[in-house]
């Protein structure tokens, strides 16, 4: 059984839409405790600023498209399991644990947007095509921030780990 070609574009948005607002839950939730890493806290921060303007930008393209059928039933669940990794730990070691799964969404959501830009270009949606690639250049800088703060979120978490330690908090 095949598919229509639009019709698959537009499933695909759906999918990316499906995305964002499952990154936007898993930001919110890693935010919220991570109060001792500023810096980290701060681009996080900025980031769910993007990921909603990433979310709204994908509806306009949805809306665009006029193709009749589907409504805007987000598939939440697919990325469940991700986003307990990201967001839904307790775990003491949370904040490093939170950045090695961020990195990993940070390149699924690249992933996605090349897909789409390959889908949208062949289908001459210019318009969604330059969407996608404004989208894409964002996950790129959040994961390139990521790559290149991870081995000081790190070794921050470790230090206070230590110096809890020293001071009998554990
Ligand atoms: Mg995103
Ligand atoms: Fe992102």
């Amino acid at each position: 059984m095949s598919t229509d070609p639009m019709q698959q574009l537009h499933s695909w948005l759906k999918d990316a839409h499906a995305m964002e607002e499952q990154a936007e839950q898993m930001l919110t939730a890693q935010a919220k405790r991570l109060e001792h890493y500023p810096k980290l806290q701060e681009r996080i921060t900025q980031h769910i600023e993007e990921t909603r303007s990433q979310a709204s930008r994908i509806t306009e393209c949805l809306e665009s498209m006029d193709t009749s059928t589907s409504t805007m039933k987000d598939l939440g669940a697919k990325f469940a399991a991700m986003g307990q990794a990201i967001g839904g730990s307790m775990a003491s070691d949370e904040v490093v644990k939170g950045g090695i799964a961020s990195y990993a969404f940070e390149h699924f959501e690249i992933a996605n947007y090349r897909a789409l830009i390959a889908a949208a270009d062949q289908l001459g949606q210019d318009r969604i095509r330059e969407v996608c690639e404004g989208i894409l250049k964002e996950e790129m800088a959040m994961a390139k921030w990521l790559e290149d703060n991870l081995d000081e979120v790190t070794r921050a978490f470790l230090a206070r780990a230590e110096s809890d330690e020293l001071q009998g908090k554990r």
